[in-house]
């Protein structure tokens, strides 16, 4: 027995046969790897060229750039699969679901020729920085600078905490190009990683998420086109942001329900098979109502999660309602992969059960993508 599922009101038959692709792909080259993964704190270089091949990389990134010329609705697919089969490591909903649209709503036609087809391949693997070693929440207050000289830009700076930053190789960063005007000083620059100047620090240690790539990165005079510029003049990074962070925040969402409804499915199936006092653990009452509770919680969050998924696919999902469904997602799946973890006792806190990984895996998400704190800063700003 597991969790009771209705088709999304967004999916449709096309939808669910990719499923079948996105599942079959994270069950066979996701799932047997985490151990490796974990131990190396990245996946392996070639897990993206294998995506691109069998097109799961740029999904929702019109054909024309080599992309999959799908919707948002392909990318919720894939990554409601990626978290189904346990995978904690893989970067791909910053890699497709950003990146990939930083570039194609805001950089020049030729860049996004060139940039947009090896993010499709996995021949680039795409990252964004913003986040720096003093600021995180307060972006407006980034030190990295960029300098114009000529036809370039000189960028001095440092960034942490950056997902696929050890393996990038094209960086959107946050850069200060007017350090006197706020957050009007703020703009996007992109940044091939080959270029002299570039540095990658530490591949950083984490309580969950340990088979993700998470590091420094490090910039001494990079010197990079002017032409790198998103957007058509300097100090629009922050309109910029406040424009992608929706989307961002939505796949946040939709990863920590698909995370809530796999932690039920365990939980369900072990309880129902592990006996204490000669019964199932399922028949005690505590079980019944814990995972009854679970089960209420994971079906409110996929009816809003939903909706909010729908709104963006009709271009209408404003920055109040992601950051809400941001904030409601992550906060309810870190208690009800809580709830559920206690359920499996001792067994529940060892790393080879994939239930103490999502336990570990998910407490980050109440913290990325802006902190729930923020978002509900965003909200009340609205009220
Ligand atoms: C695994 C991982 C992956 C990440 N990936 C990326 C990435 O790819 N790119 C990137 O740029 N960043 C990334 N981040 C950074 C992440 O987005 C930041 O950590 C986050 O935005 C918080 O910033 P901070 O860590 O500087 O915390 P701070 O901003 O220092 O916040 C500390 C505490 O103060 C609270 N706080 C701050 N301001 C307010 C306020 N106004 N009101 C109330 N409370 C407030 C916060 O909510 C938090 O509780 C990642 C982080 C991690 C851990």
């Amino acid at each position: 027995m597991a969790l009771q599922r209705h088709r999304s009101s967004w999916s449709d038959d096309d939808l669910e046969e990719f499923r079948e692709l996105a599942r079959t792909f994270c069950q066979k080259e996701l799932t047997p790897n985490q151990e490796r993964w974990i131990e190396n704190k990245q996946v392996d270089r070639e897990l993206w060229t294998k995506a691109g091949e069998v097109g799961l990389l740029a999904l929702s990134v019109p054909e024309e750039y080599g992309g999959g010329g799908g919707t948002f609705a392909h990318e919720t697919v894939l990554l409601e699969e990626q978290a189904r089969s346990g995978d904690g490591a893989w970067g791909v909903a910053v890699h497709s679901g950003i990146v990939a649209h930083y570039l194609l709503a805001y950089a020049a036609e030729e860049r996004k020729r060139e940039w947009l087809p090896k993010l499709a391949s996995g021949e680039y693997v795409g990252a964004i920085a913003m986040t720096e070693p003093g600021t995180g929440s307060d972006l407006q207050s980034i030190r990295t600078r960029a300098v114009r000289d000529g036809d370039s830009y000189v960028v001095n700076g440092a960034k942490t905490f950056i997902t696929n930053g050890a393996q990038a190789d094209l960086v959107v960063v946050a850069v200060k190009t007017d350090p006197d005007a706020g957050a009007q000083g703020v703009s996007l620059l992109v940044v091939e990683t080959d270029t002299p100047g570039f540095r990658r620090g530490r591949v950083l240690d984490k309580v969950g998420l340990k088979g993700q790539d998470t590091a420094e990165l490090f910039f001494d005079d990079v010197r990079v086109p002017a032409a790198n510029l998103l957007g058509e003049q300097e100090g629009l990074g922050f309109v910029q942001l406040m424009q992608q962070l929706p989307q961002e925040r939505l796949l946040i969402a939709v990863t920590a329900v698909a995370g809530m409804e796999a932690a039920i499915d365990q939980t369900i199936a072990y309880t129902k098979d592990r006996t204490a006092f000669g019964r199932p653990i399922f028949t005690f009452q505590n079980t019944k109502f814990t995972l009854a509770q679970a089960a209420t919680e994971a079906a409110v969050a996929r009816a809003f999660l939903d909706q909010c998924v729908e709104r963006h696919l009709r271009g209408e999902l404003d920055v109040q309602g992601a950051a809400m469904v941001k904030l409601w997602t992550t906060d309810r799946v870190n208690k009800v992969i809580d709830d559920c973890l206690q359920l499996f006792g001792g067994y529940g806190y060892m790393t080879e059960y994939p239930i103490a990984r999502a336990w570990a895996d998910v407490r980050i998400a109440r913290i990325f993508g802006g902190t729930n704190e923020i978002m509900k800063e965003i909200i009340s700003r609205t009220l």
